[in-house]
């Protein structure tokens, strides 16, 4: 069989930058993967002829050489290659970050069996009113999760029967196969890596270890958490495979928009109208908080816009320590309409205004004149 140009392989171009390589023979490693694809010989075939190929075209001087030869050049009679898969991505770790293959092989990559799976992690999401968070709280959400079969005990075996070694690895959980000048070591296809098949399936689960059940988790959420966080409940998702560990499930929290209160990390922001003479006299009014209403007071002579700080009274702080505050912006509010009585008592006031022009005014004014008198 004609073997594919190793360009052609992981889709670059001649000239493509050693960069470049890298990246298209990641992108094929990562798909055609045979844990991505068990079973599938194409995807194997696919997978070991990218790995060929970058073996080749990463290596300046053997890429020399493949370039003015071909297939046939002196390098690449039996040359050195990769004495296995695993060589292949120890060589090349740095491109998957080391973590992923292993996540892959399930940790069975130093030899023999793998061992069974980390359950997958699950995703779910709870929405909470804006108030809730002010304390500790705790929510209930239903999720439908695979989890370890009771009948068999996650060994997907029927009880009383045990399963078999397998005959295509010996129970080894890997096979050698070789392709070219390479020798593969990869995952059993017929075991994916157990080293051992069931021959009678447990009934319940029909040998797959693991049953769907629709579960209710209480989740607690903590006080003081923030709208687009995710919380992590360990070991709440996927069962894990042959008794590996479970997954985790993450929350993504949605916290809804309050009529009246803002938010800003820890603090909350409120504003409150307050009638024009209670701003004037000094009042004591009452505000609505995250816990109910307190008392504020009003000094004498407040101002329009002016943010009054009630401390301890917005949310708690994530990290444990104190809480945060509520800020009032005060909106002082101009009468819309006046009674008759209002009306008379207003305008004797404004003709003492006239009189007694306050200092803010008076400083405004002063200001105003020399704008015009230059
Ligand atoms: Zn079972
Ligand atoms: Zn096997």
């Amino acid at each position: 069989m004609a073997k594919r140009d190793y360009y052609e392989v992981l889709g670059v171009a001649k000239n493509s930058s050693p960069d470049e390589i890298k990246k298209a023979y990641h992108k094929l490693a990562l798909k055609y993967h045979p844990d991505r694809n068990p079973g599938d010989k194409e995807a194997e075939e696919k997978f070991k002829e990218a790995a060929e190929a970058y073996g080749v075209l990463q290596d300046p001087e053997k890429r020399r050489a493949y370039d003015q030869f071909g297939h046939e050049g002196p390098g690449f009679q039996g040359g050195p290659g990769f004495a296995n898969v695993e060589d292949i991505f120890s060589a090349f770790s740095d491109i998957f970050g080391g973590s992923i293959f292993g996540d892959m092989f399930g940790g069975g990559r130093g030899g023999t069996r793998t061992a069974g799976r980390r359950g997958a992690s699950l995703r779910c999401s709870i929405t909470l009113e804006f108030t809730d968070v002010a304390q500790t709280v705790e929510k209930v959400i239903s999720l439908r999760r695979n989890e370890s079969c009771d009948t068999c005990g996650g060994t997907g075996a029927k009880p009383g029967t045990t399963p078999a070694t397998c005959k295509q690895c010996g129970g080894q959980g890997v096979v050698m196969t070789s392709a070219g000048f390479f020798s593969m070591r990869s995952t059993c296809p017929r075991c994916q890596g157990r080293g051992e098949v069931i021959t009678d399936a447990c009934p319940k689960c029909h040998g797959s270890g693991r049953v769907a059940k629709e579960r209710e988790i209480t989740i607690k959420v903590p006080a003081g958490i923030e709208d687009g966080m995710t919380l992590r409940v360990a070991g709440e998702g996927e069962a894990g495979e042959n008794g590996a560990p479970p997954g985790d499930l993450l929350c993504d929290v949605h916290i809804k928009p309050h009529p009246l209160f803002k938010r800003a990390g820890a603090d909350v922001y409120l504003v409150v109208p307050v009638g024009f003479a209670q701003a004037a006299l000094g009042a004591s009014i009452e505000v609505p908080t995250l816990k109910g209403k307190a008392e504020l007071k009003i000094a004498r002579g407040t101002q329009s816009g002016q943010v009054l700080r009630m401390r301890g009274e917005g949310f708690p702080k994530l990290d444990g320590y104190g809480r945060g505050d509520q800020l009032v912006e005060i909106a002082i509010e101009v009468p819309a309409k006046l009674t008759r009585d209002q009306e008379r008592l207003l305008r004797e006031f404004a003709e003492t205004e006239e009189q007694n022009i306050s200092p803010e005014r008076k400083s405004f004014l002063d200001k105003v004149r020399k704008m015009f008198t230059k």
